[in-house]
């Protein structure tokens, strides 16, 4: 932690060329591209970057290449704004509903689908989180819709928020009764796990709610021995973990690094549950692979790793139709039965009671 250990982030172009990251010459595109989405490094990340190209370099320092949109970009990308309900407060599916408590994140991710929301994009300020009469009204409308069972509390990054602030929102949820789980979306643990304090543990729990943290990770460098200690604490103070990953070009495209990560995650008693195919997210071309190249890494997984380590692999439909399961397909009609394949890509019959029964249109 050397070069870093000042603990300031980074967030200035000429900051990144001063540690070696970009060429003076580059100083112009840079400072366009950090104008454009912003720029933070904390020091505990700056120390994890080893080549700027590297797996951690890519997701985190600015490229130019961020300045080139394709028609098919858009800046919401998930359609959000389609089922926006209040202030930040988003109900796409039934049974659960989603809060961006901040625009604000400690560090920030060149993929993000939300880029042209977080940072000095957000809505609210570059500081913003949701205010008491946003809130008020998110709150009014939770109390009303009983078929909310979940709430994920996303942003921004939800833990980087103050303890004031997330004690002030498990109060308020407390007295929603039909709300039975709380979700949190955050990178917090893994990148800055200095913040998983007993002080935040303890507002987080004072929502009386059923906890779970989905901890954002995409390569096996950001579980450091620092980032595991801080998830055993969120586990053992009763909080279960889940895992989502950013499928990313350069940075975890190959089989053998998506396995290191599933399996640190298991370690770390933390369950993988989505891997995000890249959204269509503007100046993001550069790290989004084919669908077909994430189809054919999960098949790398299956069979090969334990039935603890598979993630399930998801696209998000742009416009807001939901999340897709995008993995690929092992089972297909064969005549009246089924052929069936295996992990290796043996091919089996298979022949079910309802496929005699089925009857012909
Ligand atoms: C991803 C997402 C959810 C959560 O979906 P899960 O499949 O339950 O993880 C909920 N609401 C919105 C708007 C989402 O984008
Ligand atoms: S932590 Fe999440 S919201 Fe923040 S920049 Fe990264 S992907 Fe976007």
């Amino acid at each position: 932690m050397s070069r870093f250990s000042s603990g300031k982030t980074l967030t200035r172009p000429d900051e990144l060329i001063a540690a070696g990251w970009a060429a003076p010459a580059q100083a112009k595109e840079l400072a366009e591209v950090a104008a454009r989405y912003s720029v933070a490094i904390p020091a505990g990340v700056a120390a994890l970057i080893e080549r700027p190209d590297d797996p951690i370099g890519r997701q985190f320092l600015p490229d130019a290449a961020e300045l080139r949109t394709l028609p098919q970009e858009r800046a919401d990308p998930i359609g959000d704004d389609v089922h926006q309900v209040a202030p930040g407060l988003i109900h796409r599916y039934p049974d659960r509903a989603l809060l961006k408590l901040t625009g604000v994140c400690p560090v920030y991710c060149r993929f993000c689908f939300r880029r042209a929301r977080v940072g000095a994009n957000n809505p609210a300020g570059p500081q913003g989180v949701l205010d008491e009469a946003a809130l008020d009204e998110a709150f009014a409308y939770l109390a009303a819709h009983r078929e909310i069972w979940e709430l994920i509390v996303t942003g921004g990054d939800p833990l980087a928020v103050s303890e004031r602030r997330l004690a002030d929102l498990s109060r308020r949820l407390r007295a929603v009764d039909h709300i039975k789980i709380l979700r949190f979306h955050s990178r917090v643990p893994a990148l800055t796990p200095e913040r998983i304090t007993p002080g935040l543990i303890a507002a987080l729990k004072a929502s009386g709610k059923t906890l779970y943290v989905a901890l954002h990770a995409n390569h096996p460098r950001e579980l450091t021995p620092e980032a595991r200690v801080a998830c055993g604490k969120l586990i053992d103070a009763g909080v279960a973990m889940v895992s989502q990953t950013v499928l990313l070009r350069g940075v975890n495209d190959d089989v053998e690094t998506l396995s290191a990560l599933m399996r640190a995650f298991v370690e770390a008693r933390i369950k993988p549950y989505y891997l995000h195919h890249g959204d269509l997210a503007p100046g993001t071309s550069h790290l989004r692979l084919p669908l077909d190249v994430g189809q054919n890494l999960v098949r790398g997984l299956l069979g090969r790793l334990s039935g603890l380590c598979q993630p399930i692999y998801v696209v998000d439909i742009p416009g807001g139709h939901g999340k897709a399961p995008a993995g690929p397909a092992y089972v297909a009609r064969e005549g009246a039965g089924w052929l069936i394949e295996d992990w290796r890509g043996g091919r089996h019959v298979y022949g079910d009671d309802a496929g005699s029964a089925r009857k012909k249109p």
